[in-house]
């Protein structure tokens, strides 16, 4: 009997459930809701809220609309976004995630300060990723985007650096990066750095190392837009390399089935519960078949 086992520390973390919630809660009430770009970056989830009713709209369509009501997604918009948006009279339903906001002002406040212009603010971040571009809005654009290590070297190392991370980069690059500028800073420059990666998402990676490497075969559920996704893939990779991208039960792969005594099933931040049981079902129905 082959075992296929859901991951329970799989799925949405409370940024997005909430702005999940919020989106639910006005969609009922009947009204129109816009969202700013796709809620979660998972086409299923999307398309459900679409049947529910949300229009989903990107930046350029946002700045056309006039009169009506947009979500705000758990990423965060820049200081741009809420001025259109009073412009325009748009009311705003803010499902901006707590733990980005708090990164947000202290990258504002970072910027504010008198020492402004004698210092470099890097945010190590995925570059256009709509969180990274919030963030970088604080700075009015002038904060230095490293999507890795290797950007790093190019780093001004003669001028004081205050380091910041986007929140679901990976905690292992980020402290290689801490400890590059170490070495590299000059001694007339100061290097300060802050931690800001979202524990929802760190603490994940262990026990889905420990899920992954349990399973024969690995099928990771996540919208391919999603980096949080494609980060926790490459880790279930490392442990299983017989682990598979999916975003649907379509997408299953049939020929990896036979041979296979466990199957385990998980995903990302932005992976639904549902799918990831619908993916299951599918897999044992398959099983049954062969
Ligand atoms: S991963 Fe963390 S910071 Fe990002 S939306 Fe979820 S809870 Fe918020």
């Amino acid at each position: 009997m082959v075992k296929v086992e859901i991951d329970e520390g799989s799925g949405f973390c409370f940024g997005v459930v909430t702005a999940i919630h919020k989106a639910e809660e006005e969609l009922t009430k009947g009204v129109t809701l816009y969202c700013l770009g796709d809620i979660v970056h998972n086409s299923r989830e999307v398309e459900r809220l679409k049947e529910m009713g949300l229009i989903t709209i990107n930046h350029e369509e946002f700045k056309q609309l006039h009169n009506a009501k947009v979500l705000l997604r758990a990423h965060g918009e820049p200081p741009e976004t809420y001025i259109i948006a009073k412009e325009n009279n748009i009311e705003i339903i803010d499902a901006t995630c707590p733990v980005v906001l708090r990164l947000q002002k202290r990258i504002k406040q970072e910027y504010m300060q008198e020492d402004s212009d004698e210092k470099q603010i890097v945010i190590y971040g995925k570059n256009g990723h709509a969180e990274v571009l919030g963030l970088v809005g604080q700075t009015t654009g002038k904060a230095i985007v490293i999507e890795k290590l290797d950007e790093a070297r190019q780093l001004d190392f003669s001028k004081s650096i205050r380091l910041y991370s986007q929140t679901t980069k990976s905690l292992d690059e980020f402290w290689e990066i801490v400890e590059y500028i170490k070495e590299h800073i000059s001694p007339d420059a100061t290097f300060e750095y802050y931690d800001t990666i979202c524990r929802q998402v760190a603490n994940r990676m262990p026990n889905l190392r420990k899920f992954a490497a349990s399973h024969d075969l690995i099928f990771f559920v996540s919208g391919k837009k999603s980096s949080n996704g494609k980060m926790l893939f490459e880790e279930c990779k490392k442990v299983n390399p017989n682990s598979h991208l999916i975003d649907s039960a379509e997408e299953i792969d049939d020929s990896l089935l036979p041979g296979v005594n466990s199957i385990g099933v998980c995903g990302a931040t932005s992976t639904p519960k549902w799918l990831m049981e619908e993916i299951s079902e599918a897999i044992k129905a398959q099983i049954k078949r062969q």
